[in-house]
């Protein structure tokens, strides 16, 4: 028999956050052994419940759910995702300029694809969420990474990104809040990215998905508030703000100068009538999420837990010999560093899959987000702080070995 092959656009496709170290984790769960995840940014896995008015309306409109609806989604949800737009200052975006999806996930891929042609560049920052970089690969284009300087707290290097920038870039992603950094980007460095976007004609991709877990008192202002001209693709839903990952709810909103890209736009609108239409249920958290009480304010306020937590695995994890970290200013991650003369790790997959075998602590390796050095993790800081301390006594208790070999 033939072997069965997957296809040739998969090649330079690659999802480490679920990839083989998981797989493993999965094995050893089947055995009987208990892991402490600090992996996934899953946060209703570790307590942090939706809001429990959207859980009710859900459920009360789960008897009008049963149809499809439009492509890009149903009224009332578009209409609040209109709203918010207008807090968030991003002008002209009109309830056609909105898009519901499966979350965010399902519209990144869905923008690339109709975007990208063989030879198209797109910009991704280095680290990145890791579905922009294979998104980017599955449609075809090539991802050209940008560096964010740790130097500089994770912010995007501006001469980087110029250096990068060729006949064929046709794009620039933004982070912002940051995964996996935790970085939040200030407004004069988003108007130089504005500038070099307007410049060279590239559309902004905005992944702003944690615009609301900030803390320390910081405030985010969304990159399409910052021009009324450059093409401008916004991306957020309720899987972490409102801490409903699994109701699968999210938007993005075209915003710009939209005269001459009429074409693309009928790509998405194409793209979004081929898979009929978002989850319906889930669309109908949404206005009473964007309207409702915003209690993910005191998850993150002095004393809240996420805020607690965030400050305890930084200060546990920077306590550590050889291991450095910016701390966080928003999101739930953070992405320490190992001293590479301390720590001279060749495969950080391995590393974290013996630390794993070891200690039975999750992690997921810096280089599943596009860094290109061996020499950082990312920590998720969900766990409750009787989790977290254990998980990272854990981790410097390997590390200890490990600059002992
Ligand atoms: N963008 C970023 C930066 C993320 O961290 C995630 C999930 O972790 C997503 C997008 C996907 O979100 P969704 O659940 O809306 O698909």
């Amino acid at each position: 028999m033939q072997p069965i092959l997957k296809s040739a656009k998969l090649a330079n496709v690659c999802y480490d956050i679920r990839g083989p170290v998981l797989a493993r984790a999965k094995q050893m769960e089947d055995e009987g052994q208990k892991i402490i995840k600090l992996n996934i940014g899953n946060l209703a896995s570790f307590g942090f419940d939706a809001p429990e008015e959207i859980q009710q309306d859900m459920i009360r409109n789960l008897p009008n759910s049963a149809g499809y609806s439009d492509s890009k989604g149903i009224f009332s949800a578009r209409k609040a995702i209109m709203h918010y737009t207008q807090e968030k200052k991003i002008k002209g975006v009109g309830l056609e300029d909105i898009y519901i999806g499966n979350g965010v996930s399902e519209l990144i891929v869905m923008a690339m694809n109709a975007l990208l042609n063989h030879g198209d560049e797109v910009l991704v920052p280095a680290p990145d969420y890791p579905l922009w970089t294979a998104a980017v690969s599955l449609s075809g284009g090539t991802p050209r990474h940008y560096i964010c300087d740790e130097g500089a707290g994770w912010l995007p290097d501006l001469d980087d990104i110029r250096s990068k920038i060729t006949d064929n870039t046709r794009a620039i992603v933004l982070i912002n809040p940051n995964n996996p950094t935790g970085a939040l980007y200030p407004d004069d460095l988003l108007r130089e990215i504005v500038e070099i976007a307007r410049q060279h004609q590239l559309i902004i991709y905005a992944d702003e998905v944690y615009d609301k877990v900030l803390y320390d008192g910081v405030t985010h202002t969304s990159i399409g508030s910052l021009s009324e001209d450059v093409l401008t693709i916004t991306f957020n839903g309720l899987s972490k703000n409102y801490r409903s990952c699994g109701y699968r709810a999210g938007w993005m909103v075209v915003s710009g100068d939209k005269r001459h890209a009429q074409d693309y736009i009928e790509g998405l609108n194409m793209l979004a009538s081929m898979r009929l239409c978002a989850n319906v249920p889930g669309q109908f958290a949404i206005q009473t999420a964007l309207g409702g009480y915003q209690s993910i304010n005191d998850l993150v306020a002095p004393g809240g837990r996420m805020r607690r937590q965030r400050d305890l695995a930084h200060e546990l994890i920077t306590a550590i010999p050889g291991v450095t970290c910016v701390k966080p200013k928003a999101t739930l991650y953070m992405f320490p560093r190992l001293d590479p003369k301390m720590y001279p790790i060749a495969d950080d997959q391995q590393f974290i899959c013996e630390l794993l075998e070891a200690e039975k602590v999750l992690l997921v390796q810096g280089t599943g987000f596009n860094w290109p050095h061996p020499d950082h993790f990312r920590l998720v800081f969900l766990p409750h702080e009787d989790d977290l301390r254990e998980a990272i006594g854990r981790i410097a208790r390997f590390l200890d070995g490990y600059r002992k070999r």
